[in-house]
């Protein structure tokens, strides 16, 4: 049979999900200057694929111009098909970026980072994951049987990783019924969010071909524990050297990353609609899962919003380069790209106004009431989507840090997937979640 190679470009939205249009590959030197056409009512598609309200109807024109460096092509060797994609910008037909392409506004928090101080964001995403087939061994947690049972499809994602430029880090059997955890190496601005939405792809991928269907849903059993993205940052100043690092800083943390940190939780709760996107969500963000549930900065602990990680002696990188921090608020039903602008966002606030390092907590904060944690500064976050949006709505230092008329639309778009849940119990509404992630 003949066929011709074809290449999708595409970009994540509003439901977390990665959508495009595929054009001849033979094409992409034209289409990364001329794009493929877009509708602006796709920005409103749900992760149910339920068109929520949408201000544009039927009207409007858009392109999306893939990016040469986010362009991934990997053959797994296996006798099926290239897979061939670029992530890219929706822009207006005049070349202005879409006030609802999440990477241009990314970009956007990024300047505004690098305006304020010089320094550029490196960092990486780690996700979890479950395998939906078959039920999981008991007593598999973190064990070398759990890996070897994952072993075919680690090694094939470790291939397809290297393939698409990504540096593989670890993989784990993690804690979870069939969870499992893959890492990656630290890459530099938008590349950040590119390089997790190309993992969660090749984990797709690879699971599609092994025939090991995988989901990333936050969480598939409010019994068990959910699937947790966490978000590793520092920075690097403008000669590329580490700039995170202060060793006589509190906790190690030199006076930008501290007041970063202190910007992302003071905002935390209303940004989390973003960081944290589905109505399943609010089932993992709950205490003792260790996943995060009160906006506290930890100091190597992992029931915390934001976690100082930890360096070591032993390695050969060096301390201010190991350094980091890491965002634990994150889940993949959300755009890489928009979580981190968020994130960025929220960060650069609070360098510019200037925010002291809260206090890292060293305690069980579920055990405080309202008002012992209100005395310490700390918020419980919102416990579910609906609160969420309202803090995010009603935050107008938050929905300005965002394009004109983007807070209206990312509510309603999240409106219009609450419902379509309707009156369905919990257990089928992670059932479905889990389909779509
Ligand atoms: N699964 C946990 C979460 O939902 C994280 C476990 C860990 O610390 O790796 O974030
Ligand atoms: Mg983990």
């Amino acid at each position: 049979m003949i066929r011709e190679e074809m290449i999708v470009a595409c970009c994540t939205d509003l439901a977390g999900k990665v959508r495009g249009k595929a054009f001849p590959a033979r094409q992409f030197d034209l289409r990364k200057k001329r794009g493929v056409g877009w509708t602006p009512t796709n920005v409103q598609i749900t992760c149910f694929d339920a068109i929520a309200e949408s201000p544009f109807g039927a009207l409007g024109d858009l392109v999306l111009i893939p990016d040469e460096k986010a362009r991934v092509r990997v053959v797994l060797e296996d006798g099926g098909d290239a897979e061939h994609f670029a992530l890219g910008d929706i822009k207006h037909t005049d070349g202005r970026p879409w006030e609802f392409c999440t990477r241009s506004i990314l970009k956007s928090a990024l300047e505004r980072l690098e305006r304020l101080t010089g320094l550029t964001l490196y960092g990486a995403f780690e996700h979890e994951f479950q395998f939906r087939d078959g039920p999981s061994r008991l007593g598999d947690a973190y064990t070398s049987d759990g890996f070897r049972r994952g072993r075919d499809f680690a090694e094939t994602l470790l291939a397809a990783m290297r393939n698409a430029g990504l540096e593989p880090d670890t993989f784990m059997k993690e804690f979870g019924a069939s969870q499992y955890e893959a890492t990656i190496g630290p890459v530099r601005g938008v590349a950040i969010a590119d390089q997790a939405t190309i993992l969660r792809e090749l984990v797709r991928l690879v699971g599609e071909r092994l025939e090991r269907p995988v989901t990333f849903t936050p969480i598939r059993d409010p019994a068990s524990v959910g699937n947790g993205v966490h978000i590793h940052l520092s920075f690097l100043d403008r000669t590329g050297k580490p700039a995170t690092y202060d060793p006589k800083g509190p906790y190690g943390l030199g006076s930008h990353a501290g007041q970063f940190i202190a910007g992302i939780l003071k905002y935390l709760d209303a940004i989390i609609a973003i960081t944290a996107p589905s109505v399943v969500s609010y089932l993992r963000l709950t205490p003792h899962r260790w996943s995060a549930a009160f906006n506290n900065l930890g100091f190597r602990d992992r029931e915390a919003s934001v976690r100082i990680c930890p360096v070591s002696d032993l390695s050969d990188i060096a301390k201010a380069a190991q350094f980091n921090f890491e965002f634990r608020a994150a889940d993949a039903a959300a755009s890489p790209h928009l979580q981190l602008a968020a994130i960025v966002h929220a960060g650069a606030q609070g360098i510019e106004e200037g925010l002291s390092v809260p206090q890292a907590t060293e305690e069980d904060l579920s055990l405080l009431d309202a008002a012992a944690l209100r005395a310490r500064g700390y918020v419980r976050l919102p416990q579910g989507l609906e609160e969420a949006l309202d803090r995010f709505r009603t935050n107008a230092v938050v929905t300005g840090w965002f394009p004109s008329g983007f807070a209206d639309v990312y509510v309603k778009h999240k409106r219009g997937e609450q419902a379509y849940l309707g009156e369905r119990n919990q257990t089928e509404i992670c059932g479905l979640y889990e389909q779509v992630y």
